[in-house]
């Protein structure tokens, strides 16, 4: 089915969603498995979208590399892939939803500016005149409210949005849609029922509500999962250098992520495929089991 024309049901819609900055790194390789083995252990449909919505923090040919070391471990997703650079006339909807219900406003703040609000923004822009053309972000209006959610791995997680985000970018300063907005706009569109991603985005995640509530979206079950830091605490990414991973090596990269989220799988027999240890996890499967920690240093991994 083209997933532009995506039927909605209420059947158990998984995905991985990364942003093609650069090749898949172990890091998050794990958050694809644990997206993929949540919806296939739910007899769910497991979707992959490119979330290829900021080209200055893109590396040509990331996204296609992606895509070929998911196939190369036997990662198969179910339906096309979605691009967000083909959905920009919907997140341009969404904004102007928001506008005409006035929850939007724009804002010619700079970084330093904020950073001196305590980098929680503190409504200076809500009721100025509009700021020259071309140098403003549009953000959109919070309130002194409280969001929580039951994760499926923290428990219950608690933002008081207004004291500890402030109103928030959703066009930005460049004209590109912030992910805030176009991951909720694609996650409804995809009617997307389960959300398995990294603890560094839970945070986001109390904003993303507020904005479905605002659009009358329904909102999906979320699980964050830990991130592996380096020695200097920063999170696994492409931006601090982590090693892509190796196709050649998916059976022990599937192997070293099972034990990663604490499955305990046996150890691997050597004529083992990456679709049987799939397998094995998806049977074995407990979200209970995922390490509640937020991050997990690298060097504490006993995965070698
Ligand atoms: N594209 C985001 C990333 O690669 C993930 C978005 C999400 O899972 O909500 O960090």
């Amino acid at each position: 089915m083209n997933s532009q024309t995506r039927n909605h049901s209420s059947k158990y819609t998984g995905r991985f969603a990364p942003s093609p900055t650069g090749p898949l790194h172990f890091g998050s390789l794990i958050t694809a498995i644990a997206s993929y083995l949540d919806a296939k252990a739910n007899n769910g449909v497991w979707l992959v979208r490119m979330e290829d919505l900021d080209p200055p923090r893109e590396t040509e040919g990331a996204a296609e590399q992606i895509l070929n070391q998911l196939i190369a471990l036997d990662l198969r997703w179910d339906e096309e892939v979605l691009f967000q650079s083909s959905r920009l006339d919907n997140y341009e909807d969404a904004l102007k939803k928001l506008t005409a219900k006035n929850y939007c406003f724009q804002c010619d703040c700079t970084r330093l500016q904020i950073k001196a609000m305590g980098s929680v923004y503190n409504g200076r822009c809500r009721d100025r005149p509009a700021p020259p053309k071309e140098k403003f972000a549009i953000r959109v209006r919070t309130e002194d409210i409280s969001i929580d959610f039951d994760d499926l791995v923290q428990g219950n997680y608690q933002q008081s949005l207004g004291k500890e985000v402030g109103d928030f970018v959703i066009l930005r300063k460049d004209k590109l849609f912030a992910y805030q907005l176009a991951v909720i706009v694609d996650d409804a569109f995809q009617d997307v029922t389960h959300i398995i991603r990294g603890y560094d985005l839970i945070d986001s995640t109390p904003r993303q509500i507020y904005l479905q509530q605002l659009l009358g979206y329904h909102t999906p079950i979320y699980g964050h999962i830990p991130v592996i830091v380096n020695g200097q605490g920063q999170k696994l990414s492409k931006q601090h250098f982590a090693d892509p991973i190796d196709p050649n090596n998916g059976m022990k990269l599937i192997h070293q992520s099972l034990q990663f989220l604490n499955l305990n799988p046996p150890e691997i027999n050597s004529s083992a495929s990456c679709l049987e240890q799939l397998a094995w996890g998806i049977e074995n499967w407990d979200v209970q089991a995922v390490p509640k920690l937020a991050n997990i240093p690298e060097n504490l991994l006993e995965i070698e």
